[in-house]
């Protein structure tokens, strides 16, 4: 898979299932120098800008 933001010395991407929806996954992508959550796949991030509750464990 290619994705420029997906930079792996810069980033690390982690799946973590949503614990309101069975099987569905969100995509997180971690910043590896500040260890901070900078994206998500879900709709909050996507959509909203708001962090989701996987991204919050990650911060
Ligand atoms: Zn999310």
């Amino acid at each position: 898979m290619v994705n420029s933001v997906e930079d792996p010395d810069k980033y690390e991407t982690i799946s973590i299932e949503s614990k309101i929806r069975e099987g569905v996954f969100h995509k997180v992508v971690k910043d590896l120098e500040t260890g901070k959550a900078v994206s998500c796949s879900c709709k909050c991030w996507s959509k909203g800008k708001k962090q989701c509750a996987a991204m919050r464990t990650i911060n």
